[in-house]
């Protein structure tokens, strides 16, 4: 269902009202990587809005490395981007971890992700697959694009098409990114299928100094999107402060892709 060869057309995928695929100008999705306070969220969503982000995102229930760091504001979290999306007409994309969740992100969530450590979660994919909800789908920390298109056709074999390919950097031998990102993803997802594919250069380089180059860069490479971190103040972020831009980076970058391509 995801192959090119059965389905010609490019995808375009609806959510709530921001198309993301096809010939529709690049979406950027921008938010901070936790989900923190109620005033914290409102002030993201607003500084993402008028910047130029269409779609708000944030974690509430987040996939930490260890068991002792901020685990994410859960339910209450995904209260909050809620009223904040709704407030400055931004659409929600939120991590999805578990299927008990699942009621709770199809009711209250735009865009449900599907995080890099849980791409081969086969019965979540499952589980996603049986609502019409359009699902961002991160590339695995090291998955080839081969078992990342099976990834997407688990969703797509319960019935729904609405899959946004996500690539996040993968592993490799290399220190001094976080992850090393693929970039050669866009064109090869391109020729074998016909799902939209966004680009984040966050988690793919950790380091807010290389995220303006990598998403220019993904941009020029035909991406769909980008979706990046962004915080008011990155130092004192509850995850992932060293690779969330400041509001007026993100800001300037969204300027400075609209004179390399149509970004909205
Ligand atoms: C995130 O988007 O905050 C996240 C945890 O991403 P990934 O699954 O790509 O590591
Ligand atoms: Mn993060």
């Amino acid at each position: 269902l995801a192959n090119r060869v059965f389905h010609p057309a490019d995808t375009v995928v609806d959510v709530s009202g921001v198309k993301v695929g096809g010939s529709e100008p690049i979406v950027v999705m921008g938010g901070p990587c936790s989900i923190e306070s109620e005033s914290h969220t409102d002030e993201m969503a607003r500084l993402v809005g008028e910047a130029g982000g269409r779609i708000f995102r944030g974690g509430a229930y987040k996939p930490r490395t260890s068991p002792y760091a901020f685990q994410g504001l859960g339910s209450e979290g995904i209260r909050y981007m809620a009223v904040a999306g709704k407030k400055y007409g931004l659409p929600i994309v939120s991590e999805l971890m578990s299927i008990d969740k699942l009621d709770e992100f199809v009711e209250n969530v735009d865009l449900i992700q599907i995080g890099a450590r849980n791409m081969q979660n086969f019965d979540l994919l499952k589980e996603v697959g049986k609502t019409k909800k359009p699902v961002l789908l991160k590339r695995g920390l090291a998955n080839t694009i081969e078992e990342w298109l099976m990834s997407a056709e688990y969703i797509m074999a319960g019935g729904n098409e609405n899959v946004i390919l996500c690539e996040r950097g993968i592993r490799t031998f290399e220190k001094y990114t976080r992850n090393t990102l693929d970039l050669s993803v866009v064109p090869i997802v391109k020729q074998r299928s016909h799902l939209p594919i966004v680009i984040d250069p966050s988690h793919a380089t950790g380091d807010r100094k290389l995220v303006e180059a990598m998403s220019l860069a993904a941009i020029a490479a035909g991406a769909d999107g980008l979706i990046i971190e962004t915080h008011c103040d990155p130092p004192h972020a509850l995850s992932d402060g060293a690779q969330c831009l400041y509001p007026s980076q993100f800001a300037f970058l969204i300027e400075k892709g609209r004179e390399i391509a149509r970004v909205v």
